[in-house]
């Protein structure tokens, strides 16, 4: 075990703001800051920028200098920024330092920075490779107040679980025909609670669902969920949900002896999805079940295919899906297909940044003859420990199987990491009191990380901030939210601003 190491003092700050390095693609915020003559004026404007601040009713404007484009203020939640989000990761350590200057307390804290440019831009993805197949968001994965207000203006349907998240999405004023009420065990007082809301599509995969539903819905437009295969995915689903096909023929006729109204099949390959084949396979078993529902007297009109749709392999998967349609279903006039994509829109679109609040290494010897030795060591001889852990936005390694990995985001008080920095094996740690609480039992850090250092995630969109606790009095990270930079930015602040107006819209009547 390494012992205690007594550490000087965090540097003082020293930032050079480098804003070239960031990506190319985002021309427009690089000009804007060039111009800015780097670090001096960079720092002064940043004064200027809001403060994140915990309380959420407070509302501070982004610098106005440069808007270009209309402001938008929602009711209740954080200014929306611009700008490109690794920028408002640098702003965000900055922001940090000066606050940390200003003895605020908790200065240091961890934050998230929201894209929502990604989120817009995944559904322009998904509009241009699946334009037959209407996606309904499945809330459960992230279901923050600008990324449903964002998907609901752009036209998205919703996925929903439960009451409480179909109140949420009810209560942005969306249709409840744009609510697909997803999960096939639900509570009784959720399905009355459901059919007063007028969310009538919802999924069932037993006999004893369909005696409930012909009990307190009986009008509902039922969706009968079919195992498939899920063995190529990151969490398996089929375990918990999913009819076997052999049941299929004896739970329709249940239902139509129930005079339930079944509409269609849904099927969920299993979150992440890393095998397209899974997809076709399910169409394929779905096709079987539209004509059983052929022999029990149904007509159906709706095919479900599902979550699933992972980053990296959207295209593939994609492709593979509109070939399984159109051999399975060629003649679909009648047919409506919708998804219910979840960590396809979010996941990449969070990053999170987390201050190294403290540090265990062995001693440093004279001479540094045995730190050579742990640098080509596998095994992590430096613990760091930072401020979001397993049981805040990571728990998604403990319930999604994740691996993140930290990276350096700000390093004795620059962005920049030399390249003449020896690495070393390190682990790093949550700051809860749990030895469980581990967020990367081995990575590669520079060996000058020290406390007050900041270390970032990507792709922390999907399955984190949502199921965050507060164990051992941790507070769950907040989210700095930007549109992007250019065109695209202008797209998204379009949409939520008309949406707003809807919104603003319903509480007047
Ligand atoms: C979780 C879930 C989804 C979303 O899955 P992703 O892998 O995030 O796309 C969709 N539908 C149902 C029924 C789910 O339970």
């Amino acid at each position: 075990m390494p012992s205690l190491e007594i550490l000087s003092p965090c540097n003082t700050i020293d930032f050079d703001f480098d804003v070239i390095s960031c990506s190319p693609s985002y021309a427009t915020c690089t000009r804007s800051y060039q111009e800015n003559k780097f670090l001096t004026t960079a720092f002064t404007k940043l004064c200027a920028l809001p403060v994140p601040n915990n309380n959420k009713d407070v509302h501070t404007h982004a610098d106005t200098s440069d808007v270009i484009e209309e402001d938008i203020t929602i009711p209740g939640l954080p200014p929306l920024l611009r700008g490109h989000p690794d920028v408002h990761l640098r702003h965000g350590v900055m922001r940090a330092a000066q606050l940390a200057l200003q003895h605020e307390s908790d200065a240091e804290k961890a934050f998230f920075v929201g894209d929502l440019c990604y989120v817009y831009q995944q559904h322009l993805r998904w509009k241009k490779n699946l334009p037959e197949i209407e996606p309904f968001f499945a809330i459960k994965c992230n279901p923050d107040p600008y990324v449903l207000r964002l998907l609901a203006g752009l036209g998205v349907g919703f996925d929903c679980a439960s009451i409480g998240e179909i109140s949420q999405i009810v209560g942005l004023g969306v249709d409840p025909s744009r609510i697909i009420f997803a999960n096939p065990c639900k509570a009784a007082s959720f399905i009355k609670q459901a059919a007063r809301a007028g969310v009538d599509m919802m999924t069932f995969d037993n006999t004893d669902e369909l005696y409930k539903i012909a009990r307190l819905f009986p009008s509902a437009k039922l969706v009968i969920r079919i195992l498939t295969d899920d063995s190529k995915s990151l969490c398996r689903l089929g375990l918990k949900f999913g009819a076997p096909l052999v049941t299929v023929p004896g739970l329709l006729a249940k239902a139509k002896e129930l005079k339930l109204d079944v509409v269609g099949v849904s099927f969920h390959v299993g979150s992440g999805c890393y095998d397209p084949s899974a997809f076709a396979d399910a169409v394929m078993r779905a096709r079987s079940v539209f004509e059983m529902g052929h022999e029990a007297g149904y007509n159906f009109t709706l095919l479900d295919i599902g979550g699933g749709f992972e980053d990296a392999t959207f295209e593939t998967t994609a492709s593979t899906l509109r070939d399984a349609i159109d051999q399975y279903f060629p003649n679909r006039e009648n047919i409506r297909i919708i998804a219910e994509p979840g960590r396809y829109y979010v996941a990449k679109a969070f990053s999170l940044a987390t201050n190294v609040i403290a540090r265990r290494a062995p001693p440093t010897p004279e001479g540094g003859g045995s730190q050579d030795m742990d640098m080509e060591s596998e095994q992590p001889s430096v613990m760091y420990y930072i401020n979001d852990g397993v049981y805040g936005a990571f728990n998604c390694i403990l319930f999604d199987h994740q691996t993140p990995q930290p990276y350096v985001l700000s390093l004795n008080g620059s962005f920049h990491v030399p390249s003449s920095v020896p690495m070393r094996a390190s682990s790093v740690w949550g700051p809860t009191c749990d030895s469980l609480d581990c967020v990367c039992p081995v990575t590669q850090l520079p060996s000058t990380l020290q406390v007050g250092d900041w270390l970032a995630f990507d792709n922390m969109g999907a399955y984190s901030v949502c199921a965050a606790s507060q164990f051992n009095g941790f507070q769950i990270s907040n989210v700095i939210y930007t549109s992007g930079v250019g065109y695209l930015s202008g797209e998204v602040r379009k949409v939520l601003k008309e949406f707003s107006k809807g919104e603003e819209g319903e509480d007047e009547d």
